[in-house]
């Protein structure tokens, strides 16, 4: 299976691909998680993207077409992959293109989580996340079982430096300019599917699955 995973921040991404990337057992390409990777281990390309997250700006599409390049070539990738947070523009969709037909694959589908702009705000500056498994929470919608701990494996929650309100208006601004006309350039190639994304996490991902058996 060769996925994209398109939606506004917040719309549910990460919670969908880490459940889609045990159900189908392929990699999870996450473009955000490796720039947050790259700043923690304070690299020359987390020097880069450090400034530019931090205010909900968009790293160069050359650093992240490069850094997706080299990802889908890794041998892991052979079986497929699910793409979260890339391609975020025409050009990057383009470029991506280039990419899979250089490497002689081929996608199979483009999902789309639609999820009202007015649930967003809500969503992220609620969102709570564990600072060693990535487990995502919801001071709202889905607690910790204990203030401020992981239930998975103990370790204490942080809250990421962009998800603020203030950046989040930004990060929605440039969503709407720039990754949104992804959603009409997936259609014209028919390769999209867009996914209700309002209800509950696990509601999503049923809806995926199902919209997917018939790449099986
Ligand atoms: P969210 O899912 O909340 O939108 P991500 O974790 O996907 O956030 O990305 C966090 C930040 O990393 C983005 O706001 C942006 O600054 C940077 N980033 C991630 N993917 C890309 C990309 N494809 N192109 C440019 N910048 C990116
Ligand atoms: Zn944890």
């Amino acid at each position: 299976m060769h996925l994209i995973l398109l939606g506004a921040p917040g719309s549910g991404k990460g919670t969908a691909a880490a459940d889609l990337v045990k159900i189908y057992g392929i990699p999870h390409i996450s473009t955000g998680d490796m720039f947050r990777e790259a700043i923690k281990n304070q690299t020359e390309l987390g020097k880069i993207a450090k400034e530019l997250i931090d205010n909900g700006k968009f790293v160069p599409d050359e650093v992240t077409c490069g850094l997706v390049k080299d990802r889908l070539s890794q041998d892991d990738c052979k079986k497929g992959f699910l793409l979260d947070g890339f391609p975020r523009n025409i050009n990057q969709a383009d470029k991506l293109n280039d990419i899979l037909k250089e490497l002689g694959m081929k996608l199979d589908a483009t999902i789309d989580l639609d999820v009202d702009h007015k649930l967003i705000i809500q969503r992220i500056v609620n969102r709570r996340l564990c600072s060693k498994c990535d487990a995502s929470y919801n001071l709202v919608t889905k607690k910790p079982k204990k203030d401020g701990i992981c239930d998975v494996c103990g370790a204490p929650l942080i809250q990421r430096k962009d998800d603020n309100e203030e950046t989040i208006k930004t990060r929605l601004a440039i969503y709407s300019e720039q990754t949104e006309p992804l959603i009409e350039y997936y259609k014209k190639r028919n390769l999209l599917i867009t996914i209700d994304s309002n209800k509950s996490a696990e509601h999503t991902t049923n809806l995926i699955v199902e919209a997917l058996k018939k790449f099986n």
